[in-house]
């Protein structure tokens, strides 16, 4: 056997400590069934409670461990494609850490990829333990996604994926900043397909996606992948613009006629009050897209590690310290 690392698992922690421990396990011991050489890589996205303590314990036994730290919370895209700038393995499997998806499915993702499929996600078939709203607003997003693109993003996937080396180079070489990784994971191609699992409930904690996060996700998803939000805008503008001719010939005809005004001053109003909120919906529609122009202008790194950190180095007392990263 080489020392040629054959998986990187990238796991992204945000305030997780209360599963990290159980997650950890779990992971090593689906890992060691591979018989193959591994690397989990944990990426801790700047918790403000115990997590990165809990970690370096984990590190300080376990030379498969990578810790890297951010200087601050920058979100879960941006933490899983740190992971894959520096995973090593000629697979790299993406996992929650809080054991939502099953690690066991991990398995499976591997055969299918030796199999010769160089992108296996894994395929949400039940959600347990989620609520009402976030089964819902998933389901429909998922949907309204599709049906807004013309690249084919396959619904209810999430991040847990395994990914070939050349599909994570070729991420890796992709520059923008507002990431929405399983949508640039379709975009890139090559051979795919899944496996299907059921998503249990978290092990322990609450969701660390707020509903802005999960917002901010959603606009990702949609500006990276569909101008239709302003195809809308325009066939709107075009109908209303029609409508409102339509009114003005009808009343200008109707004055003439009978020599007064079909439009009264509430009518007037409530008609502007309306026209006047949708033009501002869709000003914040173009403002998405603007402001995420202005990001990729201003050309900032997506995260900035504080320390990375490994078996070895903790050992010998040297952690790698201020590295930055621009993808
Ligand atoms: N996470 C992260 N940064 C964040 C939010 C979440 O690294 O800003 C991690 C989190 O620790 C977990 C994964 O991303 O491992 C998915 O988050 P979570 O389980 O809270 O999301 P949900 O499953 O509720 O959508
Ligand atoms: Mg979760």
């Amino acid at each position: 056997m080489t020392n040629r690392i054959v998986y990187s698992l990238v796991v992204p922690l945000y305030n997780e400590e209360l599963v990290i421990n159980e997650s950890y396990y779990r992971l090593k011991s689906v890992m060691d069934r591979t018989l193959e050489n591994y690397e989990i890589v944990f990426i801790n996205d700047g918790s403000s409670d115990t997590t990165r303590d809990k970690m370096e314990d984990i590190c300080k036994k376990d030379a498969n461990i990578k810790l890297v730290n951010f200087s601050r919370n920058f979100g879960h895209q941006a933490a899983i494609t740190a992971g894959m700038n520096i995973a090593l393995g000629n697979a790299i499997i993406v996992i929650d850490a809080d054991l939502q998806d099953p690690p066991e499915a991990i398995l499976e993702m591997t055969k299918k990829w030796r199999q010769g499929y160089n992108v296996v996600y894994g395929k949400r078939i039940k959600r347990e333990g989620e609520t009402f709203f976030k089964k819902f607003t998933a389901k429909s997003y998922y949907r309204l996604l599709k049906s807004m693109t013309t690249i084919d993003i396959p619904v209810d996937t999430g991040d847990f994926r395994l990914i070939d080396r050349k599909v994570c180079d070729a991420l890796n070489s992709l520059p923008e900043k507002n990431r929405y990784i399983r949508g640039l994971v379709s975009w890139v191609g090559y051979k795919q397909t899944f496996v299907e699992f059921a998503r249990q409930e978290r092990f322990a904690g609450e969701t660390k996606y707020s509903l802005k996060k999960m917002m901010k996700l959603a606009f990702d998803g949609i500006t990276s992948f569909s101008y239709k939000p302003l195809m809308v805008a325009g066939y709107f503008g075009a109908f209303t613009g029609l409508i409102g001719a339509v009114l003005l010939i009808s009343s200008i005809i109707t004055s003439v006629i009978k020599s007064n005004s079909i439009l009264n001053l509430g009518l007037i109003l409530s008609i502007n009050l309306i026209m006047f909120g949708i033009m501002s919906c869709f000003l914040a529609i173009l403002g998405q897209y603007i402001g995420r122009i202005s990001d990729e202008g201003k050309n900032r790194p997506l995260y900035i590690v504080e320390s990375t950190i490994s078996h070895n180095d903790l050992n010998k007392n040297e952690v790698l310290k201020g590295t930055m990263f621009s993808n």
